[in-house]
């Protein structure tokens, strides 16, 4: 089998998926699942439906519509807000987009009028992470201009912690965004049927909470994949914290000194020998590299330890373990190690998947016969956007 290869338990998705639904459901809550992190894998995207989220989100106008394209009827949300350059795109394949700017609404109508249809909006509110969000004190008014816009329709608002700042979800943010849903549906004279108080980073207050307010849909991405929570990275009880496993190969494994020898200047990636020689170690490389993924995500084998790692090369010291050239060793990986792994070319994508018995499917990059533009990741699912 090739390697490196990232491999992607698909019950294990379903599972935490199912498992977090029915856990919001008791609260009124529901859940949109995000599949960014895995490049808009149709595979994946399938696992959360099965576990019972109501739509998918992604913050890549492309990897919607590979899963578009894919035949996924439910709706869709561009969980980023859209690019001027993109609204037409927008349209086409998103049924909902998180907006915050004037002038992206303001072009996301023109083109939804164009095109006979109505584009669905949440605005996102600012309420302290500082990445995207309109300030507290102007979404009344931009809710207002949005229902003003043939073509577009206000749906709900939202907001998003924890990603930028590390701002906690609490229960004072998430008042705020209730009274906020009101004060919106007073000026606007109707009901706003979504209140998107945010990802994975809200589920402590979520579950916890004796009280929701308006909220009533969370969009849950690393939860789901690596049944962890994003504020202090604990795994969440209940869920499969392995359905992503990054296998790589073996290509050195000798015995070496710890200490370097000759001047020493900078490493390329900065590894620092230890202060005191430890004698020598059974030292192996990988084929593994920064290229592939972020070093600090990846988790080794137990009694193996990471000793740095440059663009195509990891360095282990692999003390009693019997380690020999051409073996594979398996890695876990955090958020940021996922993200790297997943949009890795060089990393095959193999989804298992015994729910339905069929075989393992390897993710094939594009041939060259395939449509071009929309997936430069390479993954397939052919999907065009024109
Ligand atoms: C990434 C993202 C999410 C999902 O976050 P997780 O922590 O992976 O659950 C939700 N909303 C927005 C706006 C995002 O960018």
């Amino acid at each position: 089998m090739t390697a490196p290869r990232l491999e992607i338990n698909l019950d294990a998705i379903a599972h935490n998926a199912r498992t977090l639904v029915d856990r919001l459901a008791t609260k009124g809550i529901r859940v949109t699942g995000v599949t960014k992190a895995s490049l808009g894998s149709p595979g994946v995207a399938k696992a959360m439906l099965d576990g019972g989220v109501v739509g998918l989100g992604d913050s890549r106008v492309e990897n919607l519509a590979v899963l578009r394209a894919d035949g996924v009827a439910e709706p869709l949300t561009l969980i980023r807000s859209p690019m001027l350059s993109q609204v037409d795109e927008v349209v086409r394949v998103a049924d909902v987009s998180l907006n915050t700017e004037a002038v992206v609404l303001d072009a996301l109508a023109t083109v939804a009028a164009h095109r006979r249809t109505t584009h669905a909006v949440i605005l996102m509110v600012e309420l302290g992470d500082l990445r995207e969000g309109v300030a507290v004190d102007e979404v009344v008014e931009l809710a207002r201009t949005v229902d003003r816009l043939a073509g577009l329709r206000l749906v709900g608002l939202g907001t998003n912690l924890a990603c930028h700042s590390g701002v906690v979800p609490d229960q004072q943010k998430m008042d705020e965004l209730s009274r906020l849903v009101e004060q919106a549906e007073t000026a606007c004279g109707h009901v706003l049927p979504v209140v998107s108080g945010g990802n994975s980073a809200n589920l402590d207050w979520a579950l916890t909470t004796n009280d929701v307010g308006r909220v009533d849909e969370l969009r849950l991405g690393e939860s789901i994949l690596l049944g962890t929570e994003p504020l202090y990275r604990r795994p969440i009880d209940g869920l499969q914290t392995d359905a992503f496993t990054l296998v790589a190969e073996v290509i050195e494994a000798t015995r070496k000194p710890t200490q370097p020898w000759g001047e020493i200047a900078q490493a390329a990636f900065g590894h620092q020998p230890p202060a005191h020689s430890r004698g020598s170690i059974r030292q192996v490389v990988v084929a593994l590299g920064r290229q592939d993924v972020d070093p600090d995500g990846i988790t080794a084998p137990s009694g193996i330890r990471k000793l740095g790692m440059s663009s195509d090369h990891l360095v282990l010291d692999v003390g009693d373990s019997a380690v020999s050239v051409g073996d594979e060793l398996s890695f876990q990986l955090d958020y940021s190690a996922l993200v790297r792994a997943m949009t890795s070319p060089f990393a095959t994508k193999i989804e298992r998947d015994s729910r339905y018995q069929r075989p393992d499917v390897t993710v094939e990059p594009l041939s060259e016969s395939d449509e071009p533009l929309v997936n430069p990741t390479g993954l397939r699912g052919g999907a065009a956007v024109r």
